[in-house]
């Protein structure tokens, strides 16, 4: 017995539209350990292809309508049927069908009448390759979905599920350009953690973890979907929001902030200002700089006046 997928035999459709040659390949077919479907012309065959995805196709080249050549060049011209064998079944010296059927696309042939050696041997060599072909196809398949994951892990934080730094050197690279294009401002967000040192000494690296997290997950959320949001460094995070003037993104930053303060996290009384806070810097292009170093470096200057002005606030000028 042939067995394509695990436990299963495999399953056969036969088209024939004399019900007594159906009747006999069936009781070949499911002597030797096969399931079998059946199908009384070409049009019914092409639906029970679509219905019950059988592995081989036994296609009667007599039929009224839409005879076997038809069906068979039908089938071997969808890409999701192409690859399904299909065995022709001639009248015996029929030398120009068996031309017609190569012409079709068919895999093999059996004359009528067949013998049940000969049918059941060519049945079992094409199936042996369709199982490769299926094989070929799930491991092409599971490396497609490696690809894809590959090329998330290259975007993303582990920590955080945000984008990463080198996510976000490409965007903010590549919306200036677009910017630049589009004569349209870019501003980009700096957002450090105020005294994060002090979390993580007190309640501990995990925790402090857990508060990444959270504010990673506060920031993506309450951004709209067209905006980047992305894990700088450590305890910083950057956001870029495209085609934003300056005004509307520090009313961003501040909407954020807030919060930020206003979210309770675990023991945050023992921070030295009674709360866990971020600070921010905001820089708009192309007034704050034409480059990305330059904007990041303007971002970052006006972050380190809010640190030094007193944390827990958005510095925008200057
Ligand atoms: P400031 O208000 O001036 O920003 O003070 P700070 O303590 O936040 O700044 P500092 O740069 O001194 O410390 C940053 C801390 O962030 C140090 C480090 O332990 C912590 N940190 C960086 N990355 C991670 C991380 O992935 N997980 C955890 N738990 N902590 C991190
Ligand atoms: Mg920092
Ligand atoms: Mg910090």
């Amino acid at each position: 017995m042939d067995y394509l997928k695990a436990n299963q035999p495999a399953k056969i459709l036969v088209v024939d539209d004399i019900p007594v040659n159906i009747q006999l390949l069936q009781t070949h077919l499911n002597g030797a350990g096969y399931e079998t479907v059946v199908a009384r012309n070409g049009e019914e065959a092409l639906k029970q292809v679509a219905n019950a995805s059988p592995d081989l196709v036994l296609l009667d080249v007599m039929m009224p309508k839409l005879d076997g050549f038809e069906t068979c060049r039908i089938l071997k011209s969808d890409q999701k049927t192409r690859y399904i064998p299909v065995i022709m079944v001639t009248a015996l010296n029929e030398i120009e069908d068996k031309i017609k059927g190569i012409g079709a696309g068919a895999d093999d042939f059996i004359t009528k009448p067949f013998n049940k050696l000969e049918l059941l041997a060519r049945v079992k060599s094409l199936l042996r390759i369709k199982t490769l072909h299926d094989a070929l196809q799930e491991k092409v398949r599971l490396l497609e979905q490696a690809k894809e994951r590959l090329r998330e892990l290259a975007v993303t934080d582990g920590l955080t599920g945000l984008n990463n730094y080198r996510c976000f050197k490409d965007y903010l690279l590549q919306e200036l350009r677009r910017a630049e294009r589009h004569q349209t401002e870019v501003s980009l967000i700096m957002v450090d953690i105020d005294y994060f040192k002090n979390y993580n000494d007190t309640h501990g690296h995990l925790a402090g973890d857990q508060v990444l997290r959270d504010i990673a997950r506060l920031m993506h959320d309450n951004i709209r979907n067209i905006d980047f949001a992305a894990r700088y460094g450590g305890e910083e995070f950057a956001i870029v929001l495209s085609g934003t003037p300056h005004d509307s993104a520090r009313v961003v930053a501040e909407k954020l902030r807030l919060l930020v303060e206003k979210q309770p996290y675990p023991k945050q009384e023992m921070q030295p200002n009674g709360n866990l806070t971020v600070s921010m810097g905001v820089a708009t292009f192309p007034q704050d700089g034409k480059t990305a170093e330059k904007l990041i470096e303007c971002a970052d200057k006006r972050l380190y006046r809010a640190k030094s002005e007193g944390r827990n606030r958005v510095v925008d000028e200057g």
